[in-house]
């Protein structure tokens, strides 16, 4: 029931004329961004096309040219990016050659040409991701680690991109940071935010010889410190993530993002790119939370958070 309220929630805003009309009037020089992780070719296929016809695809560094007075930009810019560095983003090559778009992917440093697990994939987990993103650091580590997963372990498989991939690619894509292991920079102590944002840049630099300038924040999570870490490891600019568009004033180190779920619809990308989605949800926060939340995903969850406060409560789950 929910998903069909939600499919004519989509459909009626789309032929509404209201994403085109923003498009048109509203976003004529604002820089959308939208992140994605790991589309598979066909909807790549899909959502690049739908893109292509209605934008003007931007590669990263030229918006950041466009903020330094170096470069102009067309009218309805868009820049696409991927975060993570997942090995099904090579898989989308022959499609950025074809189509000839900028794109850039954002790698973690530390997992890529290896067969290290991006710890949210790690499906043994005995709570939630999301719990473990709103808990100190060393909890989270501490709680991964009694799931069975550590940041070092090895897996038969590889998730993130080899280093052969990734040189193959780099003529056509543009690789930059998004830390060493992907924590949740907030949650970090000074020492380990430091670490992971300079020794990501560093990495990147000397062993892949990548040209690094941006850093996209995991999760979208930063504070202020994680700007002046970026700063002073002389990254450009910093990608969070954020309904909105760009304009000339958005201040650099928290460049928004729209982001689009890997299979979604070209109408819900319609709408979620044209930054009418953010207005919705603040219009009508109730409506979509009514329909797209699931009351009982909460409540686990909230059971959840319970377990990783409470003391004591942890030995039972875990024993
Ligand atoms: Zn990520």
């Amino acid at each position: 029931m929910k998903r069909i309220l939600k499919k004519i929630f989509i459909k009626s805003i789309y032929y509404s004329g209201l994403p085109y009309l923003f498009r048109e009037i509203v976003l004529r020089k604002k820089v959308i961004i939208i992140m994605l992780h790991n589309p598979g070719p066909d909807t790549g296929e899909l959502l690049f096309k739908w893109l292509l016809k209605k934008y003007n695809i931007i590669s990263l560094n030229q918006y950041i040219d466009y903020r330094n007075g170096k470069a102009t930009l067309p009218a309805k810019p868009l820049i696409i990016t991927m975060d993570d560095g997942h090995i099904g983003n090579y898989d989308l090559l022959p499609l950025i050659k074809s189509l000839q778009i900028p794109v850039t992917i954002f790698l973690c440093s530390g997992l890529i040409n290896t067969r290290r697990h991006y710890w949210f994939k790690y499906y043994e987990l005995l709570t939630d991701s999301d719990v473990l993103k709103m808990v100190p650091n060393n909890k989270r580590l501490e709680y991964l680690a009694k799931s069975g997963y550590y940041p070092e372990k090895e897996f038969p498989d590889p998730q993130a991109l080899t280093k052969e991939q990734i040189m193959e690619m780099k003529e056509y894509v543009n690789f930059q940071s998004h830390t060493v292991s992907h924590p949740c920079l907030n949650r970090c102590t000074d020492a380990e935010s430091w670490k992971e944002i300079s020794d990501s840049k560093l990495q990147l630099e000397t062993e892949y010889n990548l040209a690094i300038n941006a850093i996209a924040y995991p999760n979208g999570d930063f504070t202020e410190r994680e700007i002046t870490y970026a700063k002073k490891a002389e990254y450009t600019c910093g990608l969070t993530v954020g309904y909105g568009y760009n304009g000339k004033n958005t201040s650099l180190y928290k460049l928004k993002r729209c982001s689009v779920n890997d299979n979604e619809s070209v109408e819900l990308l319609a709408i979620k790119a044209t930054g009418i989605w953010s207005y919705l949800f603040l219009l009508f926060k109730k409506i979509p939370q009514l329909m797209f939340y699931n009351v009982t995903f909460s409540t686990r969850k909230l059971m959840r958070i319970l377990i990783l406060i409470l003391p004591g409560m942890e030995d039972l789950v875990f024993s």
